[in-house]
C-alpha cells in the first residue's frame, strides 16, 4: 500500500510502525455549529482510510477528537445564553459546556446518518479536549522546563525560535511566516510566530487552574497531548484537513517533538483537499456552506453523498453543486438497479456454486483485484468505484441477455457478482441493498420520532404524517407505545387483513399510510415500505 505523506511531500509505500496494527488521530469537529458539508467531507474521507486499512487486515485504532473549548464555542455561548450569562443565572462554564454539549450531539448524529463508523472504544476513541486539561497543563510545565516555552502575565507561549524544524512540516522559513501571516504586534511575545500553549482568563470566560492562574488551553495543544495518550508518542497516521497543515499541525510537531524528544511525532501526515462551491473553498467564515443536516432533509441520502464524496480523490479538490449530487443519486441508483434486478433474477433458482470460468465470474476476479489496487494507491477511490461500475456493467449485460430465461448455473454467478458489489461498496461505506430511496432522520432536534423501515432505514414524517399516523393506528385499535413502532404496527395489522383475504381493508390501510407519505408495496418478501417524497430540488429551492 502506498500512502502520500505531506512530511515528504511523496508517495510512500506504508509499512505500520507495529506489525499488523495502525494507529490514526483525525483532528475532529470543533463543536459550536452544525458541521457543513466541506467538514463532512474530511470526516468522511477519514472514515474510508478507517475502514479499507481494516478492510486491508490491520487492526485499526483510530482516534478523533472534539474540541469543545475554543474562542468560537465562548462566543456561540454569549450568543445563546446572553442573557443568563448576564444576569449570574449560568457560570461561563455551564454556557460554553452546554453548546459544546448540544453541537457534540448533533456532530455524532449527523456522522450516523452519514453512516461513519462509531467511534467507540475498544478501538476508537473521540476524547474531548475539556476532559484532558491536567495532561495539557503538564505538557505545557514540560515545555518550560525543557526551554521550548515562556510564561508571561499568566499566558503562556512556544517559542518558535527554539524549535529547529519549525516550518518542516508546511514547507515554510520563518521569514516566510512573518511575511505571509497577518501578525498581530503583541510586545509580550518573543517572536511574532510565537503561539498561544495556554491562555490566562479572561471575563466570561470558562477557565481551569493552572501553575500560571486560571486560563485556558491554547488549540493547538490537546491534539499532541491527547494523541499521545491513545496512540503513543509516535504512531502512524496523523491527519485532518488541508487548511490544516499550517499553523494547527506544525505546531502540533513542534509541541510534541519538543515535549518528548522523540522524532517524527506522526510518520505519515494525510491532509484531505477542501470543498469548493464556484471554485472557492466552503467556510462558515465566507458564508458560502451547506448545512450536512440541509442537503440530508433535502433526501439526499448517505449512499448519495458518499457517492459524491468518494468519485473525487480525498487530496484533491471537490466542487460542490446540486448537479454533482444529483449526478451522484444516479449512480447510487445504478448500483441499486442492478443489485435489485440480479437478486430478482436469482430468486428462484438454486445458486450453489459460482463457476470458476464464465465471463462474468472472471469479471468478478478482475474486479476486486482492480479495487484493491486501486485503493492500495493512496485510496483512489475514484478507481475503486470505476472497478465496480465494469462489474455492474457486466452484469447488467448479462442480466438484459438471459432475461426471464436464467439457467442455474448463471443464476449462481449472478448472485456471486451481486455479492461482490455489495461487499466492495460496502467497504467504501455504500449500503446498497437499502433501498436509494431511503432517507436520513433527524428525530430529536426537530421533536419528530424516528421510524425504523422493516429493510433497517429511518424516515423521519413530519408532525402531519404523525399525527395521520396515529389517527389511523387508533382507528384500527391498535394502541402502540413508541412512537417508532407505529409504521410497523400499522403494517402488521395490513398482514393480517391480506392474510384474511380482507382487500377493503388492506387497502385502506395503504392508502392511510400513503396519507402519511409512506407507499406500500406487496413483493414476495412482503411488505415494502419506501418514503414518497417530492423531488429534492422542490424540496430544496421551492419555487425558485
Ligand atoms: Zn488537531
Amino acid at each position: 500500500m502506498r500512502i502520500y505523506n505531506t512530511r515528504t511531500r511523496a508517495k510512500e509505500d506504508f509499512e505500520s510502525r507495529l506489525a499488523g496494527k495502525v494507529g490514526i488521530y483525525a483532528c475532529g469537529p470543533t463543536v459550536y455549529n452544525h458541521i457543513h458539508i466541506g467538514n463532512a467531507r474530511t470526516f468522511l474521507n477519514f472514515d474510508m482510510i478507517r475502514r479499507y486499512l481494516a478492510f486491508a487486515g490491520y487492526d485499526v485504532t483510530f482516534v478523533q477528537n472534539i474540541t469543545d473549548v475554543d474562542d468560537k464555542i465562548i462566543s456561540q455561548a454569549k450568543q445563546e445564553y446572553g442573557d443568563e450569562l448576564a444576569s449570574g443565572a449560568m457560570s461561563p462554564e455551564e454556557a460554553t459546556q452546554l453548546v459544546a454539549q448540544k453541537y457534540t450531539d448533533a456532530f455524532e448524529r449527523a456522522m450516523s446518518d452519514l453512516r461513519m463508523l462509531p467511534i467507540e472504544p475498544p478501538g476508537a476513541y473521540a476524547p474531548r479536549a475539556t476532559e484532558h486539561i491536567d495532561g495539557m497543563i503538564e505538557m505545557i510545565a514540560l515545555l518550560i522546563e525543557r526551554g521550548y516555552a515562556y510564561e508571561v502575565g499568566g499566558d503562556v507561549y512556544f517559542e518558535v525560535r527554539t524549535f529547529g524544524d519549525y516550518g518542516k512540516l508546511s514547507g515554510r522559513s520563518l521569514d516566510d511566516m512573518r511575511a505571509g501571516e497577518r501578525v498581530v504586534v503583541d510586545e509580550r511575545k518573543r517572536d511574532p510566530m510565537d503561539f498561544a500553549l495556554w491562555k490566562s482568563a479572561k471575563p466570561g470566560e470558562p477557565s481551569w487552574e493552572s501553575p500560571w492562574g486560571r486560563g485556558r488551553p491554547g488549540w493547538h495543544i490537546e491534539c499532541s497531548v491527547m494523541s499521545a495518550k491513545y496512540l503513543g508518542d509516535s504512531f502512524d497516521i496523523h491527519g485532518g484537513a488541508s487548511d490544516l497543515i499550517f499553523p494547527h499541525h506544525e505546531n502540533e510537531v513542534a509541541q510534541s517533538e519538543a515535549a518528548t524528544g522523540i522524532r517524527p511525532f506522526a510518520r505519515i501526515w494525510m491532509h484531505a483537499g477542501l470543498l469548493n462551491v464556484n471554485k472557492e473553498k466552503m467556510a462558515k467564515s465566507l458564508g458560502n456552506f451547506t448545512l450536512l443536516k440541509d442537503v440530508l432533509t433535502q433526501g439526499y441520502d448517505a449512499n448519495t453523498i458518499r457517492m459524491l464524496m468518494l468519485g473525487t480523490h480525498y487530496r484533491k479538490p471537490l466542487d460542490f453543486s446540486d448537479s454533482a449530487l444529483d449526478e451522484a443519486r444516479a449512480k447510487v441508483e445504478r448500483f441499486a438497479n442492478c443489485f435489485r434486478d440480479a437478486e430478482w433474477a436469482v430468486r428462484t433458482a438454486d445458486v450453489s456454486e459460482p463457476s470458476e470460468v464464465s465471463e462474468l465470474a472472471r469479471a468478478c476476479d478482475e474486479c476486486e483485484t482492480e479495487f484493491r489496487a486501486e485503493m492500495d494507491d493512496d485510496f483512489n477511490t475514484a478507481g475503486a468505484l470505476g472497478a465496480i461500475f465494469e462489474l455492474v456493467a457486466a452484469l447488467n449485460v448479462l442480466l438484459k441477455e438471459k432475461a426471464g430465461a436464467l439457467p442455474d448455473a448463471d443464476a449462481a454467478d449472478v448472485r456471486h457478482a451481486a455479492t461482490v458489489i455489495e461487499e466492495l461498496a460496502g467497504v467504501l461505506g455504500l449500503k446498497i441493498r437499502s433501498n436509494a430511496k431511503e432517507t436520513a432522520a433527524h428525530a430529536g432536534e426537530q421533536g419528530r420520532a424516528a421510524l425504523r423501515l422493516p429493510d433497517g432505514s429511518a424516515i423521519a414524517p413530519d408532525e402531519d404524517s404523525m399525527s395521520s399516523l396515529r389517527d389511523s393506528a387508533t382507528a384500527l385499535g391498535l394502541t402502540v407505545e413508541r412512537e417508532e413502532d407505529l409504521v410497523l404496527a400499522v403494517l402488521d395489522k395490513r398482514a393480517e387483513a391480506r392474510a384474511a383475504r380482507d382487500w377493503a381493508a388492506s387497502d385502506a390501510i395503504r392508502d392511510s399510510l400513503r396519507e402519511a407519505g409512506l407507499a406500500v408495496e406487496d413483493t414476495p418478501q412482503g411488505q415494502r415500505v419506501t418514503p414518497i417524497l417530492s423531488s429534492p430540488r422542490d424540496l430544496a429551492h421551492g419555487s425558485s
